[in-house]
């Protein structure tokens, strides 16, 4: 069992890039949010809970979160569509929104949510994620650049904190490789 997983970033290492992001983020922020108008930070489920409970704690700047669920099915013509699950309609006019993600692998995902906030009238929308498989753009995608992003990683599966395989391995402490049992065999 144990050699299934490969540890690619251990709980301390993704701890002490996350607070490195958040003293980040708080210094590009800190004159454009206020008490008022607050970062809004939109958490995507379920993935990026642990990232974005760590984030938001360390942030020094006034900030308030919420939380959207994005679901990829395969739609007409057997494109992959991403379809808003919760927080659509999250009252984002003239806000600076955060999205905060676990992984960003074809960019669909995040460009059909940066997208959508734009215009429902957001005054910024930018992207943190926590890890960024950076050469898996699908055609089309290429242009979807997080501006915050924890470790950029190869396009391998990964799984730990926060993300799952079929609902497993979420709560593992650290992000491992997950080679499933076809592979070993
Ligand atoms: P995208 O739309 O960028 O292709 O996919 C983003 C979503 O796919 C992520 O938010 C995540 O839920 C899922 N995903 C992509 N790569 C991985 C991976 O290596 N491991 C896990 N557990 N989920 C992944
Ligand atoms: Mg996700």
């Amino acid at each position: 069992m144990a050699d299934r997983f490969t540890v690619l970033r251990t709980n301390a290492e993704l701890r002490a890039r996350i607070a490195e992001l958040a003293a980040e983020i708080s210094r590009d922020y800190e004159n454009c949010v206020t008490e008022e108008h607050p970062l809004l930070l939109l958490c995507t489920l379920r993935g990026a809970v642990f990232f974005a409970a760590d984030l938001a704690r360390c942030l020094t700047v006034p900030a308030e979160l919420n939380f959207i669920k994005v679901h990829t099915y395969v739609g007409k013509e057997s494109k992959l569509k991403p379809e808003f699950e919760l927080g659509k309609d999250i009252p984002v006019k003239g806000q600076r929104v955060l999205i905060l993600e676990d992984i960003v692998d074809t960019g669909r995902t995040m460009d059909c949510v940066v997208r959508h906030y734009y215009e429902s009238g957001a005054d910024s929308v930018e992207i943190c994620t926590m890890l960024d498989k950076t050469h898996a753009r699908a055609k089309g995608y290429e242009k979807v650049v997080p501006k915050y992003a924890g470790f950029e990683i190869e396009n391998e599966f990964v799984v730990g904190f926060g993300l799952d395989c079929d609902e497993k391995f979420r709560l593992l402490p650290d992000v491992c490789v997950y080679h499933s049992d076809s592979e070993q065999s």
